[in-house]
C-alpha cells in the first residue's frame, strides 16, 4: 500500500461526520475557524445518530449517580431549541425539533411503582414531572388505551437525528468548510506545534497536517491510534425500529420497557435494545419481537402501522458512561463517549469546545469530563 502526504495543511481536522464532529464543525465554522471533516462512510451511515431516537431528555434520562451529566443535560437543553434554529436558518433545512414533551406511563402495578421512584429521584433534583391519571392521559393521548398513570414531563423536547445531520452537513458545507466522505483515519501523530492525521481512502493510506484535530469518531474513537490518548471505549449496540402510518400520538410515550416518538411526518420510532455486544451488526428477530409486543402494549394501534426499517448503532460508551470532552495534549481535542445522550448533548459539547479552541476558555461544567481521566490508570494496567 502507498503512502502519499498532501501537501495542503487544514486548520482543524475533525474526525467523525456523525452528530457531535457536525456539530463541533457547525460552531467552529459559525466562529470563522476553516474544518475539514473526514467521515468513514458516505451520508454517515454508521452513525449512532441515524439510528437515535432524537430524545432530548435530560429530565427522562436523568440519572442519579451522575449529577454533573445531568447540569450538562439540563445546560444542552436550555440552549436547545435556539441552536436548532440557528442550524436551520444557516442551512435553509429543517430539523424536525418539536416541544411536545414527554408521557412516561405504567401498563400495571410495577410500572408504576417504578414511575414512583423515578419521580421522587427527579424532585430532590428540583425537576418537576407532573403525575397524570389514567384519565389524563386518555385525554392527552387517547390511543394509549392501556395506561393506568403515570408522570408528565413538560420540558422534554425532541428532533428529528437524521434531518439534523443533514442540516448540521449543509451548515458546514454552505460556509466553505469540507465533509470529505470515504476516509477512515487510522491514526494521529504529533508533528511540532501540529499534528498528522493517517487516513485511508480507495485503498490508499495518505497523511494531512492539521493543527487542530478533534477526535469525534464515537464508539470507534477508541480503533484511532493517536499518541498521549487513552479512551477505554466500547459499543453499546442498540436496536430501534421505524414505523410509518397514520399518526397516534403527540407526545413522546415512554413505559419502563420500551419508548415510542412520534413525528410530524408519520414516522413512529420505537426503542431499544441495550446490548453488549461488540459491534454485531445482525438484527435479532427475538428482539424485534419484543420492541413490537412492549410498543403494542402501550400503543396497539401500532399494530396496523408499517415496518420501515431495523436499525442497529452503536452507542459510544466509556468505562464510566461519561463524556470525554476538552483537550487530550496540545493540538489535539476530544469529543466522544456522550453514550445514550450525544443528539442531547451536541449543542453544550460544540459550544463549550468551541469556547475551548477559540477562546482558551473552560468552562466549569467540563471539570468532569477531561479526557485525561484514564490516563494514569490505563499506564498502571
Ligand atoms: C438506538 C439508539 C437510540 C438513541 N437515542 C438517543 C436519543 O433519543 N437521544 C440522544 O440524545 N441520544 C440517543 N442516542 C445516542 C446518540 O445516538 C449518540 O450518543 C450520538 O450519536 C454520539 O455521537 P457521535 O458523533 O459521538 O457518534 P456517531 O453519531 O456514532 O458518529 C461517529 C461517526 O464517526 C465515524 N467514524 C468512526 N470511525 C472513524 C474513523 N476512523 N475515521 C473517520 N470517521 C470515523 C462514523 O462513521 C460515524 O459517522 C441513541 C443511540 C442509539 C444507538
Amino acid at each position: 500500500m502507498s503512502t502519499a502526504t498532501e501537501s495542503r495543511s487544514v486548520d482543524v481536522c475533525i474526525i467523525g461526520g456523525g452528530m457531535i464532529g457536525l456539530a463541533v464543525a457547525a460552531e467552529l465554522v459559525r466562529r470563522g475557524r476553516e474544518v475539514c471533516v473526514l467521515e468513514a462512510t458516505v451520508g454517515s451511515a454508521d452513525a449512532a445518530a441515524r439510528t437515535a431516537a432524537g430524545m432530548l431528555a435530560p429530565v427522562s434520562e436523568a440519572d442519579l449517580s451522575h449529577p454533573e451529566l445531568t447540569r450538562l443535560s439540563l445546560a444542552s437543553a436550555a440552549i436547545y431549541e435556539q441552536w436548532a434554529q440557528d442550524i436551520a436558518a444557516r442551512s435553509g433545512l429543517d430539523t424536525g425539533y418539536e416541544a411536545t414533551g414527554t408521557l412516561i406511563v405504567a401498563l400495571h402495578r410495577d410500572h408504576m411503582a417504578e414511575i414512583e421512584h423515578l419521580r421522587a429521584f427527579q424532585h430532590d433534583r428540583g425537576l418537576a414531572p407532573e403525575p397524570v391519571t389514567r384519565r389524563e392521559i386518555r385525554e392527552l393521548e387517547p390511543a394509549l388505551a392501556n395506561a393506568i398513570g403515570g408522570i408528565r414531563v413538560p420540558g422534554d423536547r425532541q428532533i428529528d437525528p437524521r434531518r439534523l445531520l443533514a442540516a448540521l452537513r449543509e451548515t458546514v458545507t454552505r460556509a466553505g468548510s469540507t465533509v470529505r466522505e470515504g476516509v477512515r483515519v487510522t491514526a494521529i501523530h504529533s508533528d511540532g506545534p501540529s499534528n498528522l492525521v493517517e487516513f485511508e481512502e480507495q485503498g490508499a493510506t495518505q497523511t494531512m497536517h492539521a493543527q487542530l484535530v478533534v477526535l469525534a469518531a464515537g464508539a470507534w474513537s477508541g480503533q484511532v491510534a493517536a499518541s498521549g490518548l487513552a479512551l477505554p471505549m466500547r459499543p453499546v449496540k442498540g436496536q430501534a425500529l421505524r414505523l410509518r402510518g397514520e399518526r397516534l400520538l403527540h407526545h413522546v410515550v415512554r413505559t419502563p420497557d420500551v419508548y415510542l416518538v412520534p413525528r410530524t411526518d408519520g414516522e413512529l420510532v420505537v426503542g431499544a435494545t441495550m446490548e453488549e455486544n461488540g459491534f454485531d451488526r445482525d438484527s435479532r428477530a427475538g428482539d424485534v419481537l419484543d420492541l413490537l409486543v412492549e410498543a403494542t402494549r402501550a400503543l396497539p394501534g401500532v399494530r396496523e402501522l408499517t415496518l420501515m426499517e431495523c436499525n442497529i448503532g452503536f452507542r459510544p460508551a466509556l468505562r464510566d458512561h461519561l463524556p470525554a470532552i476538552g483537550e487530550a495534549r496540545p493540538g489535539l481535542m476530544v469529543a466522544t463517549g456522550h453514550f445514550r445522550d450525544g443528539v442531547l448533548l451536541a449543542p453544550i459539547t460544540a459550544r463549550l469546545l468551541g469556547d475551548l479552541i477559540c477562546d482558551g476558555r473552560s468552562d466549569p461544567l467540563l471539570a468532569a469530563f477531561a479526557p485525561g481521566r484514564f490516563q494514569a490508570v490505563e499506564a498502571r494496567a
